[in-house]
C-alpha cells in the first residue's frame, strides 16, 4: 500500500485515464543490463486501478512487459486476507510471479485468528517468499496504534515460527516498528518496504542486519531525506521495489506504476549508490537469492 507521494488529489478516474489522454506518455526506461526483480509490487491493485478484473491474462501481460526491460521477477504481496489469497493464486499460475502474505496495519480490525490459521497455511506456499505487509500506519486512523501492534507482533511471531523474511511497512511509526522488532526478537530477514526513513534511521536499521526496499520516491526531488537513506547504506542491505500501482517514479509521477518503470527506478539508486548500473544489478539479484530464495535469471 502506499503513501500519498505520487498520487494527485485530481487523479480520480479509474486507471487515471483522463490524464494519460491529457500528457504525452514518458519514453519506457532502457532495459536493465541484467536481470532484476520487483520485490514490493500488488498486481491485484493494478488491475483494480486500471478497471479490469485481475485475471491470469493480466498478470502474463504486465509480466511480459516487465521482461522487455529485464524486470523478470516480482513479489506480489497481500494486504488483506482476499489480496492474500489472490496473490498466491497468482504465483502459482505464473512462473515468474512470488508472494508475500499478510493484512496490512490498516485492514488488521476485526481479524480473527481463523485468519491467521489460513494466513499460516497460505504462507507455507513454496513461491510465498515473505510475510507481508505488516508494520505500523500512525498517518491513517483506521485502526488504533494497540491494535495494530498486537497484529504486527502475531506478523513477527508468524514469520519467525515459519521462517520466511518479514516485510514491513512503516509510515510515521519508525520508532514503535524498530522498538517492536526489537522486543519480539526480529525474523532473520526484515525488510523495510519503500522505506520512508531518513540516513540516521537507514543506518540504524543496516546495524541491526536489515534491508531497506526503496520505491519510486528515491528519483522525487521533493524527498531529499529518502536519497540521503539511499546513498548512506551498502548496496547488499538494499532492494528496489515499485509498490505498483502506487508510487511511481519520475517522470512517470502521477501514473499507474508498473514493474517494468523499475528500471527507471534502477538508474537512480545506481546514482545514489555511485554504483555501475550492471554492478547494483548483480547485488540486488543475489540479494533476491540470499532473502528470498529467488532464483537468479
Ligand atoms: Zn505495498
Amino acid at each position: 500500500m502506499p503513501d500519498d507521494f505520487g498520487r494527485p488529489a485530481s487523479d480520480t478516474s479509474p486507471g487515471g485515464q483522463n490524464r494519460k489522454k491529457e500528457r504525452k506518455e514518458p519514453a519506457p526506461p532502457p532495459p536493465a543490463p541484467a536481470p532484476i526483480f520487483d520485490a514490493h509490487c500488488h498486481l491485484d491493485a493494478m488491475a483494480q486501478r486500471a478497471g479490469v478484473a485481475p485475471t491470469a491474462e493480466f498478470v502474463a501481460d504486465v509480466m511480459a512487459q516487465a521482461r522487455t526491460v529485464n524486470v523478470t521477477r516480482v513479489i506480489t504481496v497481500g494486504d488483506t486476507m482476499a489480496s492474500s489469497r489472490w496473490c498466491v493464486q497468482a504465483a502459482g499460475e505464473h512462473p515468474d510471479v512470488y508472494a508475500a502474505v499478510a493484512v496490512h496495519p490498516t485492514e488488521v480490525a476485526g481479524l480473527t485468528d481463523t485468519d491467521y490459521a489460513e494466513l499460516e497455511q497460505l504462507a507455507q506456499h513454496p513461491k510465498v517468499v515473505a510475510i507481508g505487509e505488516t508494520g505500523l500506519d500512525y498517518y491513517w486512523d483506521r485502526t488504533t496504534p494497540a491494535d495494530q501492534q498486537d497484529h504486527y507482533r502475531r506478523h513477527i511471531d508468524l514469520a519467525k515460527r515459519i521462517g520466511k523474511p518479514l516485510m514491513i511497512h512503516d509510515r510515521e511509526a519508525h520508532s514503535d516498528v524498530l522498538r517492536i522488532l526489537d522486543e519480539e526478537g526480529a525474523p532473520e530477514w526484515v525488510v523495510f518496504h519503500a522505506f520512508s526513513g531518513d540516513a540516521q534511521m537507514a543506518r540504524a536499521c543496516a546495524d541491526a542486519g536489515y534491508v531497506l526496499s526503496f520505491a519510486g520516491v528515491v528519483t522525487f526531488t521533493n524527498a531529499p531525506g529518502v536519497r540521503e537513506a539511499a546513498a548512506v547504506v551498502n548496496a547488499d542491505h538494499i532492494l528496489v521495489e515499485t509498490d505498483a500501482p502506487f508510487l511511481a517514479p519520475h517522470p512517470f509521477r502521477g501514473r499507474a506504476n508498473s514493474p517494468y518503470l523499475l528500471a527507471q527506478t534502477l538508474l537512480t539508486m545506481a546514482e545514489v549508490q555511485h554504483l555501475d548500473v550492471a554492478e547494483l544489478c548483480v547485488s540486488l539479484a543475489r540479494s533476491g537469492n540470499t532473502i528470498f530464495g529467488l532464483p537468479l535469471t
